[in-house]
C-alpha cells in the first residue's frame, strides 16, 4: 500500500478511538456480569452515549472519573496498529480484514489489561469478520488457495494457544485460543505478502558486456510486528448494575 494509505490508517486512530473507548468500557466486566452502562459515580441505565463513544479524555462526560483508558492511548495506539496494518496490507480487501481485526484487538487488549478476559462477542467478530473479509480477497483475486492457508494459520495457531491453555492455564484461557485464531489467519495473509514480495525481482541493468546475465531477485521488504497494550480503569470497579 501507498504512504498514503499508511497516513490515512494512522489519522483513523482518533477517529475509532471514542468507539473503542465505549467499547472496553461496557466490555470490562468480570464473567457473567452484564456490560456497564454507567460510571462509578452514576447509575444512568441505557443512555446511548455509553454504548456508542466516549471522550478521548478517558473520563466520564458528567463527573469526570477516569473510566477507560488514559487520555489519547486508545487512539495512538489505534493509529499506530492501523498505519502498520496499511502498510502490510496487499490489496483493499486484504486491508478491510486487517483493519476489522485491528478494531475488535485494540479494545480487547485494553479489555484484557482491565480484567484479564476477552469477551466472546468481540473475539468471535473478530474471526468472523477477519476470516470473511480475507475469503473475499482471495476470491477476488483468484486465488482461492489463500482463504485455505488463511484457514489453516487459524487453526494452527487456535491450537497451540489452546494447548497452551492446557500447559500453563494460569497463563492463558480459552479467550486467547480463541483470538489467536483470528491472528492465525491474518498472519498467514501477511506472511503470504511478505514470501510474494521476495519473490519479485528488481530490474536488473543491461549487462556492460556481451551475453545477459541471469536477474538476482534482492528485494529487502521488513517484517514489521507490533504488540499494543495499556491501561483501564483502575479508579472504577469493574462493573455497575444497570
Ligand atoms: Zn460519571
Amino acid at each position: 500500500m501507498t504512504l498514503s494509505w499508511i497516513l490515512t490508517g494512522a489519522g483513523a486512530g482518533p477517529i475509532a478511538g471514542p468507539r473503542i473507548r465505549a467499547s472496553v468500557f461496557s466490555r470490562s466486566t468480570d464473567h457473567g456480569q452484564p456490560p456497564r452502562r454507567a460510571c462509578a459515580r452514576e447509575i444512568l441505565p441505557d443512555r446511548w452515549r455509553w454504548r456508542s463513544l466516549l471522550p478521548v479524555t478517558g473520563r466520564c462526560p458528567s463527573c469526570r472519573v477516569r473510566i477507560g483508558p488514559y487520555l489519547l492511548l486508545a487512539e495512538l495506539t489505534a493509529g499506530f496498529a492501523l498505519a502498520v496494518t496499511a502498510a502490510r496490507a496487499s490489496s483493499a480487501w486484504e486491508l478491510a480484514a486487517l483493519v476489522w481485526l485491528v478494531l475488535l484487538a485494540v479494545p480487547l487488549a485494553f479489555i484484557d489489561v482491565a480484567v484479564h478476559r476477552l469477551p466472546d462477542q468481540l473475539t468471535a467478530a473478530a474471526f468472523g469478520g477477519t476470516l470473511g473479509l480475507l475469503a473475499v480477497a482471495a476470491l477476488t483475486a483468484h486465488q482461492p488457495s489463500h482463504l485455505g492457508r488463511a484457514a489453516i494459520g487459524a487453526a494452527a495457531l487456535a491450537c497451540l494457544y489452546l494447548a497452551l491453555s492446557v500447559i500453563r492455564p494460569g497463563d492463558m484461557g480459552l479467550g486467547d485460543a480463541k483470538l489467536a485464531a483470528s491472528a492465525g489467519a491474518a498472519a498467514s495473509s501477511a506472511a503470504r505478502t511478505t514470501i510474494t514480495a521476495r519473490m519479485i525481482p528488481l530490474p536488473v541493468p543491461p549487462p556492460v558486456t556481451g551475453a545477459a546475465s541471469p536477474s538476482a531477485p534482492t528485494t529487502g521488504k521488513r517484517s514489521i510486528t507490533a504488540r499494543t497494550g495499556g491501561a483501564c480503569n483502575s479508579s472504577a470497579p469493574r462493573s455497575v448494575p444497570a
